[in-house]
């Protein structure tokens, strides 16, 4: 194993061990440089230059969320790894090669748990909600099936189980936040990376891991970090070694999409517009974003 390889999993592992999650922490938040802090709160660093593309990830969220019939033998088949797939209902996160990269970089997908969540806020009922320590979290008791979230969220993750016609549900990843409170917890994706392309900790230390990589091999990865001010910041963050324009990650800017679907939101209410017109009013606001998120789509196909 080269040096600066087994440096960067030290760095890693230190990142990541004796996590003990607590029950709540401090629900600090602030605002700075567009980037919404929230004290404490954990998140993980995908770190696509470290990424092997085995798919174990995959594999392990598929058993720990026991979510559609799967043959586990079906996660062994690498060639998937060349079609763009998404996240969807029967399967929380997806791992794709990022197009036109020779050597071949590959990057997984799910729900990027934003600091600042525009799915929550498009909500009307409260079904989703920010854990502040980190998880964005789903509650089907609550959940009427009107899909504004995936109207409002910029990384088109929420999938609907259109296929059950008793009790449908909103799918996306958790976050393994069911098992918060375990002892040495780490998401079950992180848990079996065997590349140190996905690191658990608070969204400081991560921030820190990241721009430790950065400085260390400037030769390997872009300057940048995905998710660090996107959509006033994401738990889950990205490193690449290519410009993040030709991945599949969509680019957002820096505002937070929240304060405008409330907003919105509120008016609505507040002067008895029907819910037909607050979906609309979404898909306006999405219209613009999703014109990018395609336009990256095409160009990453084209390349394929
Ligand atoms: S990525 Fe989408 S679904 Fe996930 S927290 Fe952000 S807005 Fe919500
Ligand atoms: S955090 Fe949990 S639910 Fe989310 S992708 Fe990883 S294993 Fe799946
Ligand atoms: S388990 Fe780790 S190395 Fe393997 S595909 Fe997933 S993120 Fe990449």
């Amino acid at each position: 194993m080269r040096k600066d390889r087994r440096e960067f999993l030290k760095v890693s592992v230190a990142a990541s061990a004796a996590t003990l999650v607590p029950d709540t922490i401090s629900s600090d938040t602030t605002v700075a440089g567009g980037e919404v802090k929230n004290a404490g709160a954990f998140g993980v660093l995908v770190d696509t230059v470290l990424c092997v593309g085995c798919r174990q990830c995959e594999r392990a969220c598929h058993k720990a969320n026991g979510i559609c019939e799967k043959d586990p033998e079906s996660f062994s088949d690498r060639t998937l790894l060349e079609s763009p797939r998404r996240p969807d209902e029967c399967a929380y996160t997806v791992v794709n090669r990022i197009a036109g990269t020779d050597p071949k970089y590959w990057m997984k997908m799910q729900c990027m748990h934003c600091n600042e969540p525009a799915c929550a806020s498009a909500c009307i009922v409260g079904a989703l909600t920010k854990d502040n320590r980190g998880p964005v979290v789903y509650d089907a008791w609550k959940c009427i099936g009107c899909r504004y979230c995936f109207l409002a969220c910029p990384f088109d993750i929420p999938a609907y189980e259109y296929g059950n016609a008793l009790n449908p549900q909103v799918r996306k990843c958790t976050f393994c936040y069911q098992r918060f409170g375990e002892s040495e917890f780490q998401p079950a994706c992180v848990s079996v990376c065997p590349g140190g392309a996905l690191t658990f900790g608070t969204r400081e230390e991560l921030i820190d891991l990241a721009l430790l990589r950065m400085k260390r091999a400037p030769d390997k990865y872009v300057d940048d970090i995905y998710g660090r001010h996107e959509v006033g910041g994401t738990s889950w963050m990205y490193l690449a070694g290519v410009d993040f324009a030709s991945t599949s990650l969509p680019r957002v800017g820096s505002q937070p999409i929240s304060a405008l679907t409330e907003k919105i939101q509120h008016g609505v209410f507040k002067s008895f517009v029907p819910p037909l017109v607050l979906y609309g009013l979404l898909g306006l606001i999405m219209h613009s974003l999703r014109e990018n998120k395609q336009e990256v789509r095409e160009n990453n196909e084209q390349q394929i």
